[in-house]
């Protein structure tokens, strides 16, 4: 028999729906690329809606922001974007389809009434929060507007069968009658989401564990509304390395502040997959590897650690592996931000190269690049004290002249020399490599020797190198006048 094509396992459909009320964080992230490789892991589709219902805390400015940082981690997403707040009409009119049925009803309750019933629920230790005074009584109550409550079930379960968390469920006495629309008539975000998600066809919904008690309300709604119920992922949270929820205390929450700090998209999607999935012990995966072994059945339940080294080791591991023209590219709005200028082009990716050994980040990179752009070099005191002392004069003078004579002024020809110079006096490199070093940088930490003066070039370093030699003269005199 031929498997008709109904036969085939449905195509998931799913969302992410950031609310522009800030930057994209870390943990949406994690949540929109868990999203993201479940739908083109299964041939499915990405979509992005904006929940932008609280028009007082949204932004345009927040919500381009969201988008960079998504288009950023490359996490494209299908169709177009779907705005939350246009779409309140609908969201009124299956509050009304609910009131007709009996599955919402209005409640007049002051805002009195409400703190006073709310104390008396707390002190009897109920989680249910209203006592339904007017689940049974029609109204209207002339002079008083109404919100419009939930009529919740007071008997039986509702069940989640999660993705991840396994089978969750809660006493429906648990949950409270909760307001759908308020008494400006302007519905709820647990409202919403439902008839979002049903009309956009949403097959799974896959967010963060700390929606799990609107998810039992929601799917009460859906349930009233005899519409399909999606299935349902709730991902655990990230935590600080300090075990607490992470949050601005920890350090860069937003993605584009990662960017800015020099972090690799490679890198940060990389991190972010494996915080919480695993695929054997594979640290290192491409958003592609990602998309072929991603599984929500590999997602584990437990909160996940932030662990800055780890990303900084990433980041260091994607850097190395990419094109070093294409790392000289990134680098250029840091220098730039340094009031360094650079252009891409040989020289820049020489130096890239030297640099790329000992810097785990783009800042640090550009940080570690002041070597190749500072005009004035100052000696480090304690350097300056341990080697430049007056018996390498006659070594520098040497150099000087060998360096002075290469044409093609790289590495293995300055090597040259400085062997030359070596075997000629008899010494060894320490002697030569640390002034050079405290010459053309002042310090006694750099790229190898050889890469350095290249790096420099030929000008620079024979005058750092005449200038060096000059100060050691000097001192050496001084303290013979002593
Ligand atoms: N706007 C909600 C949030 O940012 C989305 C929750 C959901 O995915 O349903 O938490």
């Amino acid at each position: 028999m031929t498997a008709s094509p109904t036969d085939a396992p449905a195509t998931p459909a799913v969302r992410f729906a950031p609310s522009p009320t800030g930057n994209l964080h870390i943990g949406g992230a994690r949540t929109a690329l868990f999203n993201f490789l479940y739908a083109r892991a299964n041939g499915g589709t990405f979509r992005l809606r904006i929940e932008d219902t609280d028009r007082e805390r949204s932004t345009d400015e927040f919500l381009a922001s969201i988008l960079d940082a998504m288009r950023w981690l490359g996490l494209d997403w299908d169709g177009e974007l779907v705005y939350q707040s246009r779409r309140e009409e609908r969201h009124r009119e299956v509050v009304e389809k609910l009131l007709e049925t009996g599955h919402a009803y209005r409640c007049y309750c002051t805002p009195e009434e409400l703190v006073e019933m709310r104390e008396k629920a707390m002190a009897e230790k109920r989680t249910s929060l209203y006592d339904g005074r007017w689940r049974d009584h029609p109204g209207p109550y002339p002079g008083r507007p109404a919100s419009i409550r939930f009529r919740t079930p007071r008997e039986g379960t509702t069940v989640i069968e999660d993705h991840i968390q396994g089978r969750i469920e809660v006493a429906n006495a648990d949950i409270d009658d909760w307001i759908v629309a308020r008494s400006d008539g302007t519905p709820t975000y647990n409202l919403a989401v439902v008839v979002d998600d049903h009309d956009m066809a949403m097959t799974d919904v896959i967010r963060g564990d700390d929606h799990i008690n609107n998810t039992f309300k929601q799917v009460l709604v859906y349930e009233a509304l005899g519409f399909d119920v999606p299935k349902f992922g709730h991902v655990p949270l990230i935590l600080g390395p300090d075990k607490t929820r992470m949050s601005k205390r920890h350090g860069a929450t937003s993605v584009m502040q990662y960017r800015d700090e020099g972090y690799l998209p490679e890198a940060l999607s990389n991190y972010l997959v494996r915080l919480g999935w695993s695929h054997g012990d594979q640290e290192i995966f491409r958003l592609e590897e990602m998309i072929e072994h991603f599984s929500l059945k590999s997602v584990g339940k437990s909160a996940a650690v932030f662990n800055p080294e780890k990303l900084d080791w990433l980041n260091a591991h994607w850097m190395r592996s990419k094109p070093v023209s294409e790392v000289s590219e990134l680098l250029l709005p840091h220098l730039a931000k340094r009031g360094y200028e650079a252009t891409t082009g040989a020289w820049l990716d020489r130096a890239v190269e030297t640099l790329l050994e000992r810097a785990e980040t783009l800042e640090q990179m550009a940080d570690a690049s002041k070597i190749y752009f500072q005009s004035d070099v100052s000696y480090d005191e304690k350097a300056d004290r341990k080697f430049l002392k007056p018996d390498i004069v006659p070594l520098f003078e040497d150099l000087v002249g060998e360096l002075d004579a290469i044409e093609d002024f790289r590495a293995p020809a300055i090597e040259a020399a400085y062997k030359k110079v070596m075997t000629t006096h008899d010494t060894g490199l320490k002697w030569l490599a640390q002034p050079t070093r405290i010459a053309l940088t002042g310090g006694t930490v750099s790229p190898g020797v050889y890469d350095l003066v290249e790096v420099v070039g030929k000008e620079t370093t024979l005058e750092r190198l005449r200038t060096m030699i000059e100060h050691v003269r000097g001192k050496a005199e001084a303290s013979a006048a002593e």
